[in-house]
């Protein structure tokens, strides 16, 4: 996401420390104490401004979400929405998502969102897709055996590699959406890159992949 540099962003980040969560390491293999409940911990992986994760916050109270996002002035709009939102089942992570096994625990996460990811669609960029296997294998680390990977983007390249990438890794595609937006899909929540490239036109193609069950292997 390419955002103009936000003057004072790192300041608002460091006046809410209970929202943006420094030195969150701390918090690996303790996110229930974090959040005072038990209920399920799903993170966006690239949340970009926030839309999409503080609108499924709203619809979803009985689940809490970790946004991550390695922007500092693209996480300050997120913060933003939260505020703004008042939501209590929201924290974010200004962090790298390639470092997220130092801030989750094993089996720790119920579900991982990536939302219009970075194409990168030159070959030797590979391994920074966000659906490449070095970043799959962090993501099943952290994830409960079986976790789901939920993607939605509106870049055909992307999309055809990500499905081939979750196979080859052994994952299963449990649903494939090729045009979400003139689908029966219900509840779905705009990011803001959907609504932009949505907005034009442009196709949403969306797949839900699950993990093998690394109990069985
Ligand atoms: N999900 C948002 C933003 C998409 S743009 C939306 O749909 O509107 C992709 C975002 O992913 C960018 O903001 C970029 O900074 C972030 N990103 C890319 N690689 C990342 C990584 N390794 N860790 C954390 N964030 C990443």
């Amino acid at each position: 996401m390419r955002v103009r540099k936000r003057k004072g962003a790192e300041e608002m980040l460091a006046e809410h420390p209970e929202i943006v969560l420094e030195e969150a390491t701390a918090w690996k293999g303790r996110w229930q104490q974090l959040f005072g409940n038990d209920h399920p911990i799903h993170i966006e992986i690239g949340m970009g401004k926030g839309n999409f994760i503080t609108g499924m916050a709203q619809a979803h109270p009985e689940i809490n979400y970790v946004g991550v996002e390695m922007q500092v002035s693209v996480v300050s709009h997120a913060l933003d929405k939260v505020l703004e939102k008042d939501l209590h089942n929201v924290r974010l992570l200004h962090i790298d998502g390639s470092a997220l096994t130092e801030y989750f625990a094993d089996s720790e996460v119920d579900q991982i969102y990536l939302n219009f990811s970075d194409p990168w669609p030159k070959k030797r960029h590979e391994k920074r897709r966000l659906t490449s296997p070095d970043f799959l294998a962090v993501d099943e680390t952290v994830l409960k055996p079986a976790g789901e990977i939920h993607f939605k983007t509106d870049n055909q390249g992307l999309f055809e590699y990500s499905l081939g990438s979750f196979s080859q890794y052994g994952m299963t595609i449990q649903k494939v959406w090729l045009d979400l937006h003139n689908s029966d899909f219900e509840g779905n929540i705009m990011t803001e890159y959907e609504e932009k490239f949505s907005s034009r036109g442009q196709r949403i193609y969306r797949v839900e992949a699950r993990f093998p069950d690394k109990r069985k292997k």
